[in-house]
């Protein structure tokens, strides 16, 4: 039943909440909070009850990471078991038709039967003629219900095939960054995944890990959705320069991975360079305003899978090469052959 008093009431714990937090009072922050107030997504509950009783401040990051992990899975499991309901729906309505049509078939079987035995008895032209005339009539009647059949048939299969695309376009959903509209962290899961089988065949698979230099300044200097667009140009560069199989995914807030298949360190860290160049040349200007917002770069960090190891531990050498980059200077490229990533390891130890 509908309850207005009790979505007023979770609306106005989500927003003192946000207040306390600390926590920007935005559609998308709302939509978290009022799903932890309902209490209804336990992944949500859990992450964020945790960090509420602990009192750590929510960042930016930490909310889109949310979002995206929480959020949109519990959306696509929503719209899922509705096209399910949708599905079993259809399929139910196509067996009760068939098991009227299957049941009009005998009643018709049992007329030609009873004909057939009127035919053994019958022997007047004026009584052959009315059980021939009460034979057309049901020969009639089926083919009219057999011909209504096949059309609520097509149309069942119509409905059918309007649900599966539906269901396509959910699970293409379900695997893209909404903002930037390039592959999601789930994506890059399954992608990294299936790579690694390659690999156990002999292919050689790359890792790069892409950050944004100075994101959080520009964040503070032209507002976060200023920030949005810059996360969308810089999906579009990475889109400009991966082609075919391999993968560029949003990794999380301002972090970006891509996946190249049959290619090797050195080739991986000439086209990550390709990517940090494609960036470094783009003029940012705000289109509301006019303002011109300079240029911004990024730091890759490049690995190479290895056979046999977990996808994590090839994240983490790439981290440690953006780690690096980040550490000389930004706006480069580190791949994890590069002997500054020895000194930066010798420095650590
Ligand atoms: P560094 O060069 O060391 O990477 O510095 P940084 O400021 O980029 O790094 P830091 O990790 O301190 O900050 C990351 C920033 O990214 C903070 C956060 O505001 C921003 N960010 C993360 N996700 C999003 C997002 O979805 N939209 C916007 N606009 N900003 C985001
Ligand atoms: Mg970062
Ligand atoms: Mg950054």
């Amino acid at each position: 039943m509908y309850k207005p008093e009790r979505e007023q009431a979770l609306a106005k714990t989500a927003v003192a909440l946000m207040g306390e937090c600390d926590v920007p009072a935005n559609p998308d922050n709302f939509e978290l909070f009022y799903a932890y107030a309902a209490g209804e997504n336990p992944a949500i509950a859990q992450v964020m009850g945790a960090h509420i009783a602990a009192r750590k401040p929510f960042t930016a990051a930490m909310l889109q990471d949310l979002r995206t992990r929480c959020l949109s899975s519990a959306r696509t499991a929503k719209a899922m078991e509705t096209l399910g309901t949708n599905m079993t729906d259809v399929i139910n309505a196509v067996m009760a038709k068939l098991e009227a049509a299957g049941r009009e078939a005998e009643q018709y079987s049992s007329q030609l039967n009873a004909a057939s035995d009127e035919l053994g008895t019958q022997r007047s032209a004026g009584d052959l003629r009315a059980v021939v005339q009460g034979l057309l009539g049901a020969t009639k009647a089926m083919e009219e219900r057999t011909k209504n059949l096949e059309g609520e048939l097509q149309r069942s299969s119509a409905q059918v095939n309007d649900l599966r695309a539906k269901l396509d376009n959910v699970r293409k959903e379900s695997l893209t960054d909404p903002l930037t509209g390039i592959a999601n962290r789930k994506a890059f899961d399954d992608a990294a995944e299936q790579a690694m089988q390659q690999i156990a065949g002999g292919e050689k698979v790359s890792l790069l890990l892409c950050d944004i230099d100075h994101f959080k300044k520009f964040n503070d200097t032209w507002g976060h959705q200023t920030g949005d667009q810059v996360l969308k140009l810089v999906a579009a560069c990475l889109s400009e320069n991966v082609k075919g199989r391999d993968t560029a995914a949003r990794y999380g807030g301002e972090e970006f991975a891509v996946l190249l298949r049959g290619i090797g360190l050195t080739d991986a860290a000439r086209i990550a360079d390709q990517i940090r160049g494609t960036v470094e040349t783009k003029n940012l200007v705000k289109k509301s305003t006019g303002d011109i917002l300079g240029k911004i770069t990024i730091s890759i960090g490049v690995a190479q899978f290895r056979e046999g190891e977990a996808i994590e531990a090839a994240v983490r050498r790439a981290d440690a090469c953006l780690y690096g980059a980040k550490h000389h200077g930004r706006n480069m490229v580190v791949d994890e052959n590069d002997p500054r990533m020895a000194a930066l390891e010798t420095t650590a130890a």
